[in-house]
């Protein structure tokens, strides 16, 4: 028995404690021998069905048997490609093209023409029959893809992040061991599967036998609802963007009395601003402040730094932390030459959580990873410096961004955007606040139409843009020029217009 393999670690709380909780949503909850009966079952199908090992499409919101499909699909030697169920049909289109799969699990109604591909639906995966023999696939190990992300791309086509069983390992054991978490906890379980901070909730949670207890995005849009519930929910690790914890700071009632089972706040994804860590300092006295960064292409974090009131008073925009004891960062320049301590250059993240490459995308594989001194490198295209061994960011290299801690490639906006009917042509430019995109500011040439007034004209692509594009990646304010500024080799002048817009 490999005694290193995640399955078999999750599957041990199943023996050691069943009647642990895993996943508690209200009143409704599932313990461990119930995630290990009912991935057992839906593996033993997956066995049957098919004789590969090709990944599996699973579809669905923040649910409990999203959480059994994925652990059913390791334990019959698929990757699974997280889809949310939030996604519009073409952005799931376009993954599915990208992506060489097998089936797909929908726990929703599937939104898209499933070409070939069988589709296993809900009502499929409840009417299993029980599993009685042996599993007779290995688990995913090793060098095996585990899962694929996919994120913004800037050709408009997404590109699916490859991350290894070992990859994960190397991920889980450092959030196990530097971050003072204990056996049981309860985790906020907030960012969409398809998202890779969801990584930092699920598996350091049903690693420690803790349980995820979701937070519904009905919930988060319903202001009172959403006081009421936080509360309710009894976590211990709180998991999520800086920007979420700063929705949540608008209400006094987000504190450490209404709260006090909370003992830690993990931010990774974006930018943690002094005033949002001041403020949780000052309403959580008695809990754990962590900033970690990391790109997906990394599995999540590969940086940590305990936000305490000594390094909130030494800096003025917080430091991003250490790395990991089995990674190495360098800061490069643009030859790939490592920089001296203090100097600003690339930030390349070299180690065993570093992800293959990404799937199906030879181009874009070659672009950002390579082999440094024999081990897998990436190069993340964020901007950064050491002092002493602490790292601090200093912005993106490229056009890419991120809103609410959503990725996004600008290009990739752009290139829906001039699809739109009543666009010509149309580039996309962030406004920042403290270093945070506040707001994508499109600016557009516009076909001849019939709209009296912008706005109405803005309305109208907003609507035909959701079609193509997730809900975040849909700028907020629109404005309509006769022709696109051009720099002096004749590309759109994108940085004339962020300095414009930032002025
Ligand atoms: P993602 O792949 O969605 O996790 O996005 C990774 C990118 O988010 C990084 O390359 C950074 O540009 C940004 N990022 C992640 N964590 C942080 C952080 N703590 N502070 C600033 N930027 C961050």
């Amino acid at each position: 028995m490999r005694k290193n393999n995640l399955i078999e670690r999750i599957d041990h709380w199943a023996e050691v404690s069943p009647n642990a909780i895993c996943f508690k949503s209200g009143e409704m909850s599932h313990t461990y021998a119930e995630l290990k009966e009912a991935s057992d079952k839906a593996a033993q199908h997956l066995i049957r069905q098919f004789d590969n090992r090709l990944p599996v499409i699973v579809y669905g919101g923040l649910d409990y048997d999203m959480i059994v499909s994925f652990i059913a699909c390791a334990k019959a030697g698929h990757a699974y490609i997280p889809i949310d169920s939030h996604t519009p049909a073409d952005r799931v289109e376009l993954i599915t093209q990208v992506a060489d799969y097998t089936a797909i699990i929908a726990w929703e109604d599937w939104p898209v023409d499933s070409q070939d591909k069988p589709v296993l639906s809900r009502e499929d995966m409840l009417n299993l029959p029980p599993s009685k023999e042996e599993l007779t696939a290995e688990n995913v190990s090793g060098d095996e893809t585990f899962y694929i992300i996919f994120t913004s791309g800037t050709t408009g086509v997404p590109k699916g992040v490859q991350i290894s069983h070992d990859n994960l390992v190397s991920y889980t054991d450092w959030m196990l061991s530097d971050f003072g978490l204990e056996t049981g906890q309860a985790f906020l379980s907030q960012a969409p599967y398809s998202f890779d901070l969801s990584v930092m909730d699920v598996y350091p949670s049903l690693l420690t036998g803790g349980q995820l207890v979701p937070l519904h995005k009905a919930v988060i849009n319903d202001f009172k609802q959403l006081f009421t519930v936080l509360p309710e929910m009894n976590l211990n690790v709180w998991v999520s963007t800086p920007s979420f914890a700063d929705i949540c700071l608008m209400n006094p009632l987000f504190n450490g009395e209404a709260m006090a089972s909370i003992s830690h706040f993990l931010f990774c994804g974006e930018e943690l601003t002094h005033s949002t860590a001041s403020k949780l300092t000052e309403r959580f006295p008695n809990a754990r402040i962590f900033n970690t960064y990391g790109p997906t292409e990394a599995t999540v974090a590969v940086t940590e730094i305990e936000i305490t009131p000594e390094v909130l008073a030494g800096n003025e925009r917080l430091p991003i932390g250490r790395v990991k004891s089995d990674t190495t960062i360098h800061i490069m320049d643009e030859n790939g030459v490592p920089l001296p301590e203090e100097e600003v250059g690339e930030i390349v993240i070299v180690g065993p959580s570093v992800s293959k490459g990404y799937f199906n995308n030879e181009e874009k594989t070659t672009e950002a990873f390579y082999v440094y001194e024999g081990q897998q490198a990436y190069r993340t295209g964020d901007a950064g410096l050491f002092k002493e061994d602490v790292l601090y960011y200093q912005g993106r290299m490229d056009f890419q961004v991120k809103l609410h801690g959503y990725r996004i490639e600008l290009e990739d906006i752009d290139h829906h955007l001039s699809e739109v009917s009543y666009v010509k042509a149309a580039t996309v430019v962030p406004k920042y606040h403290e270093h945070k995109v506040q707001q994508l500011v499109a600016y557009i040439v516009a076909n001849e139409h019939d709209f009296e007034k912008p706005y109405q004209l803005s309305k109208a692509i907003k609507e035909e843009l959701k079609e193509r594009v997730m809900d975040y990646m849909i700028p907020q304010k629109y404005v309509y020029v006769d022709a696109l500024p051009l720099t002096q080799n004749g590309k759109v002048d994108r940085k004339g217009l962020i300095n414009e817009v930032n002025g």
